[in-house]
């Protein structure tokens, strides 16, 4: 049998995607903001029900830019969690920002909303928060606290595309909103992300900043960088963005199959989509064990039969060895054990239901 891994990435049909392409070979306009990425950036902007978004060539970038954007003062303190991808802690770092790690919540894996303001000096300047797996950080508490401590809002929401929280589309909260379209997220453009906002002013500095600040051949207005989206995945974008509901919808039936033979087994705690109100991507399907030994058992006997879950995510961003103890950690107990208990288990929209089966047989021989 075939590896399985703990994703696969969406494509479209072949056909579908070398029509669309044709046209480059007789524009030759292959980058810098051409007719496509103007094209899946509205389209984006309607799909997500946004005021404005800005596509660029990767989250991560993605998540620089908006806190470069948002003219966060180096040296300012950023009060995050450090349960989340690297890229998070890393994106606040490269800005001159100090990472301040606040706990989570056992139940959701979010910042855990009641510990943010104790964390809070005369130095915070931002909340960056992390949607995580699909579910939502409690953006209602956030905001508030926000507001009364005037600090900016940026959520790392690029486990959410496509996600609303009482109605309203996820990339509408906060200051700004990051997204990722890397190639095993449940929406890709092979690589690519985007960032979601409300002005038009916004829109306009993250433009510069995507393109080294370059505003007409003898005008440089902003220390900017390069992260543009390129027309071929701009295209990969368009081409995708048309069958992403039907993989949402598969994903859907893919954690259904996995809860039928996972429900009511003790030793195991599986992620229930269950938060109020949240319409959810069926982009991950963690599960979490009684301790790390039996967490890491299971991993290994999985990969023994080509089954690749990830330890997803560990270890703590907090702990990495490029600045541990170099940052101020609040008592991340719970994060801690979250991470030292919990697998990713293989969903995508064409697992097939024996390998779930398969799956599951593994992971309940071992609890
Ligand atoms: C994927 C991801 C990123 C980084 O996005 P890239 O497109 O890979 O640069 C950042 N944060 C989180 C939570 C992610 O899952």
């Amino acid at each position: 049998m075939d590896k399985i891994l703990v994703t696969r990435s969406a494509m479209p049909e072949y056909e579908e995607y070398i029509e669309m392409i044709k046209p480059l070979w007789d524009s030759h306009w292959l980058t810098n903001m051409g007719v496509y990425h103007k094209e899946l950036e509205a389209k984006l902007k309607e799909y997500m029900d946004v005021p404005q978004i800005s596509l660029m060539v990767n989250g991560h970038m993605a998540l620089e830019m908006a806190m470069q954007a948002l003219d966060l003062p180096a040296g300012g303190e950023v009060i995050t969690t450090p349960f989340t991808f690297i890229s998070t802690t890393h994106a606040i770092i490269r800005n001159k920002l100090v990472p301040v790690f606040c706990d989570i919540k056992e139940d959701d894996y979010t910042i855990d909303e009641n510990k943010i303001e104790s964390l809070i000096t005369e130095k915070t300047v931002a909340i960056v928060p992390v949607h995580v797996y699909g579910n939502i950080c409690n953006v209602e508490v956030i905001n508030e606290i926000a507001k009364r401590y005037n600090l900016k809002v940026i959520y790392d929401a690029c486990h959410s595309f496509g996600e609303a929280y009482k109605g309203v589309k996820i990339g509408n909260f906060g200051d700004a909103s990051v997204f990722s379209f890397h190639a095993t997220k449940v929406f890709n453009t092979i690589e690519g992300g985007a960032v979601t906002f409300k002005t038009e002013e916004l829109y306009e500095r993250l433009y510069n900043l995507k393109n080294f600040g370059i505003r007409g051949e003898e005008h440089i207005q902003d220390v900017g960088a390069n992260a543009k989206l390129n027309e071929f995945s701009a295209i990969m974008g368009l081409c995708n963005l048309r069958h992403v509901d039907d993989n949402i919808r598969l994903r859907k039936e893919k954690v259904q199959q996995y809860i039928q033979h996972l429900d009511g087994e003790e030793g195991i705690t599986i992620q229930r989509f269950d938060q109020p109100n949240v319409v959810y991507n069926y982009g991950y399907f963690p599960v979490r064990f009684q301790n790390e030994e039996i967490r890491n058992k299971v991993y290994i006997a999985l990969r023994e039969q080509d089954i690749y879950a990830r330890k997803y995510f560990y270890p703590l961003t907090a702990d990495a060895e490029c600045f541990r103890n170099k940052y101020k950690k609040d008592d991340l107990s719970v994060a801690r054990r979250v991470s030292k208990t919990i697998l990713v288990l293989p969903l995508y929209p064409e697992l097939e239901p024996e390998h779930i089966q398969r799956i599951c047989e593994i992971v309940k021989m071992h609890l």
